[in-house]
């Protein structure tokens, strides 16, 4: 038996399932099979949060800022109507449809910029 063939179990996953509920990552290697977990939560494809926004990757414009300065550059994605920042090519950024970490005041500043600016 050659000792350095058997790797397994000798060093963490590079890469995680990724699939997510109520914001938390399944800890399991990507294409695990069963169910996904973290730590006790458990749950199937059909109950995991929405992944990536199809607005990713599209061209985006920065959009008009409130007086404070919000949205600092970013502009609205079409699909998920957040604000998500853009890359140097004019693109919007990878991003889920949603954010459970999103904080209260990012959502606050949002609905004031569309109460603002319109739909
Ligand atoms: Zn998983
Ligand atoms: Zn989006």
């Amino acid at each position: 038996m050659d000792g350095a063939a058997d790797s397994a179990g000798a060093a963490a996953p590079a890469r995680f399932c990724g699939s997510r509920k109520d914001g938390r990552h399944c800890t399991r290697p990507l294409g695990h099979p069963g169910l996904h977990r973290h730590q006790g939560a458990m749950w199937t494809d059909a109950g995991a949060d929405p992944l990536r926004c199809p607005g990713s990757g599209e061209p985006g414009e920065p959009a008009a800022r409130l007086a404070n300065g919000f949205p600092g550059g970013r502009a609205v994605c079409p699909h998920c109507q957040r604000f998500i920042a853009i890359d140097a090519s004019g693109r919007l950024a990878e991003h889920d449809t949603s954010d459970s970490d999103e904080p209260a005041d990012e959502t606050t500043q949002r609905r004031e910029w569309f109460n603002t600016h319109g739909w």
